[in-house]
């Protein structure tokens, strides 16, 4: 038998993310009080390929301490393992329907805005989720309808059919739902028919990759077909040029996402960017 040596490196690793854990935590509790100004919702938007517009936005949480970013690749899993993504999420979500429905209010929308909020894997499966998200519904007056949630497929396929049942309750909300970064989990293709979502997101792993290999290509196209077959459209993730947009416009893709559009931009920019809009 070996000893592991409890080194130095493993020491400040663990020590700094104690650090960040208790920096979490400290700003989680002053959003329930309204003195947090660290944390922003930010919008990146989504373009519909037919008509060149904004359809809608994917809310995104941003977190600035005093002097400092941390990426919510980095804060999102902390607060899943936590479970301090329960009040974030939940604060996410309200700032989100409350966005949507200023939105709405300012402008006469030609075509319904749609907003998508990430879920964590903890919120989805929170017994009274639904109770939860109705009560928000409620609390910003918000019509359910052009709310759609997020799910990775992971999460979706840890208990299929739990999964199913959570994902109708909130349907007879009238949400709507994506299948977040599908590619990159154990996807079960045999599964996907069973799930009652909207849409399906091509992860921006595939996206950036299309173009360099015909096997990717044929990965982006057959996910394509296929959800269109089950009757989901798909947005794209990750359009970070003009000759993606054009590949995936030609292979039927209804949505694309990515920094060739737009970045996640704060409030006022993502108002700023639909008051532009020629159609409003
Ligand atoms: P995601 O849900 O897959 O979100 C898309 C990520 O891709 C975002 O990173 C977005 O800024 C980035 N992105 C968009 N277009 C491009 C592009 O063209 N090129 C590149 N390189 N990146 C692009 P972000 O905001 O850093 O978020 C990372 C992940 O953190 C998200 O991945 C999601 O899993 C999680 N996350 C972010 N916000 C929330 C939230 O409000 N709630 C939960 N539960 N998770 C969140
Ligand atoms: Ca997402
Ligand atoms: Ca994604
Ligand atoms: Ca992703």
């Amino acid at each position: 038998a070996r000893y592991e040596v409890f080194s130095i490196g493993m020491r400040t690793q663990i020590v700094s993310r104690l650090q960040l854990e208790n920096e979490l935590r400290r700003a989680i509790a002053a959003l329930s009080d309204g003195t947090s100004q660290e944390f922003l919702v930010y919008y990146q938007p989504i373009i519909s390929f037919k008509t060149g517009k904004i359809a809608g936005f994917e809310a995104l949480i941003r977190w600035q301490p005093p002097g400092k970013f941390i990426s919510p690749a980095e804060f999102i899993p902390l607060a899943e393992e936590t479970g301090l993504i329960i009040p974030l999420g939940e604060w996410i979500l309200k700032e989100a329907c409350l966005q949507l429905k200023s939105w709405q209010k300012q402008f006469c929308l030609e075509s319904p805005l749609s907003l998508s909020v990430n879920l964590s894997s903890q919120q989805f499966s929170q017994p009274d989720l639904t109770e939860r998200v109705e009560k928000i519904l409620k609390e910003t007056k918000l019509n359910g309808e052009n709310l759609k949630l997020e799910i990775t497929e992971s999460m979706a396929m840890q208990d299929v059919e739990k999964t199913i049942a959570s994902i109708l309750r909130l349907k007879a909300l009238k949400l709507r739902f994506s299948i977040d970064d599908f590619g990159t989990g154990y996807s079960s293709l045999s599964y996907l028919h069973r799930f009652p979502v909207d849409t399906l997101k091509v992860d921006r792993s595939f996206v950036s990759r299309m173009e360099d290999s015909s096997e990717n290509l044929a990965i982006v196209q057959t996910v394509i077909m296929l959800s269109h077959k089950l009757g989901m459209d798909v947005t794209a993730e990750g359009v970070e040029k003009a000759s993606q947009m054009q590949i995936l416009r030609e292979l039927g893709c209804e949505y694309g996402q990515g920094y060739y559009f737009a970045k996640p931009l704060n409030s006022e920019a993502a108002t700023a960017l639909l008051a532009e809009q020629p159609q409003w």
